[in-house]
């Protein structure tokens, strides 16, 4: 066995920084960057129990539930090198058109059922125009709305005109999801389809609407920490209120298929320097949660997050509802809101991604 000195002055630091978030104060590039960096799990322990404490102050017990339902699979013209819907690559993924009432609906009575705040409709396509499909979209995000029994939020892709996420707030959408994937730096190895900007100006149109941003991004792509860190900043400028953090499954025959995954202290790592850089914001650990953390996935709520995806991903399996409520459950956490308007949190700029950006956000 090798003994390592325990190095007190990293401790002071990582204490100093939590207490700084916790009486509402921020931390900078710089310091966030040294977080990231953290190398031995000692510190990284130490990081989590400051992120856990921060998560308390801010959340409380609650944690939000969110699921989706695929409301249109596969064939997907742009080339996401992580997404097994796309149709640039062979992955045997299912493919058919947009759904009809019915599952959406049966959706929803579930999320009903298991405590879940919103029911994400999620479309693999570019983006939304207007025109029939928009229709459709709206009334499914009408009934599901008149149904009561959960939020409508929706995931659409690229939006280029303001009257199509005016439409969406109209039929009663309360937040859109939106990834920014990565750094912008890093983007381009991720898509070439598309750009970092296409989406920053999607969410420039629903803040402008009034529609709250639910907008992360994938760990474990090949990115470095200054990517993550950058990410983390990206999403702190445009004010997102739902931060999901997925964890890449690679998906066979998808260009990211051999990625190596990511350890499990570095994934948690990096759940609670984003907790550290977005104190008041919901963290929510999405995709690929099961398969990277296995053992380890009660382990997110001390890292900092506040918010888990449950039910099954859009093409891969999750573990069962019954299972994750119980963690909750021996957690003393509480999935129940009665009304989540994300009222707890600061609101950001207008969506331009700019840090030193002015401009009032639009209050939904
Ligand atoms: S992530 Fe979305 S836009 Fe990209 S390929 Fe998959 S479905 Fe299409």
């Amino acid at each position: 066995m090798t003994a390592k000195p325990v190095d007190a002055t990293t401790h002071h630091k990582i204490s100093e920084l939590g207490q700084r978030v916790l009486s509402g104060g921020h931390i900078s590039r710089d310091e966030a960057s040294w977080l990231f960096n953290l190398e031995s799990s000692a510190d990284i322990l130490d990081l989590l129990s400051w992120a856990n404490r921060i998560r308390e102050q801010f959340k409380g017990n609650k944690i939000h539930l969110c699921s989706i339902v695929n409301a249109k699979a596969g064939a997907c013209s742009e080339n996401c090198s992580f997404c097994s819907q796309s149709s640039h690559y062979q992955t045997g993924s299912p493919k058919y058109g947009f759904v009809d009432p019915e599952p959406v609906t049966e959706a929803a009575d579930e999320a009903n059922k298991n405590a879940v705040t919103a029911v994400g409709l999620v479309a693999a396509w570019k983006g939304l125009n207007e025109g029939p499909m928009l229709d459709e979209v709206c009334d499914r995000i009408r009934e599901l709305k008149a149904g009561g029994k959960t939020r409508p939020d929706a995931s659409l892709g690229i939006i280029k005109k303001q009257e199509v996420a005016n439409r969406l707030k109209e039929a009663g959408l309360e937040c859109y999801g939106h990834n920014l994937e990565s750094s912008r730096r890093f983007f381009p190895n991720t898509c070439t389809t598309h750009t970092f900007d296409d989406r920053l100006e999607t969410i420039g149109y629903l803040k402008k609407a009034g529609i709250k941003i639910c907008s992360g991004g994938i760990i474990g792509m090949g990115e470095t920490r200054e990517d993550r860190c950058d990410l983390a900043f990206e999403l702190k400028a445009i004010g997102a209120n739902v931060v999901p953090v997925n964890i890449l499954n690679p998906i066979p025959g998808t260009p990211f298929a051999k990625n190596e995954p990511l350890p499990v202290m570095e994934i948690l790592k990096t759940i609670a320097c984003f907790r550290f850089i977005l104190p008041r914001q919901e963290i929510m650990i999405a995709g690929g949660r099961t398969v990277n953390l296995r053992d380890a996935q009660s382990m997110i709520f001390m890292a900092g997050a506040s918010a888990l995806m449950v039910g099954n991903y859009l093409t891969t399996l999750n573990q069962p509802v019954e299972k994750d409520l119980q963690m909750l459950k021996d957690l003393g956490l509480d999935p129940n809101w009665d009304n989540h308007d994300f009222s707890d949190q600061e609101e950001g700029g207008c969506g331009c991604g700019k840090e030193s950006c002015e401009t009032e956000a639009v209050a939904g």
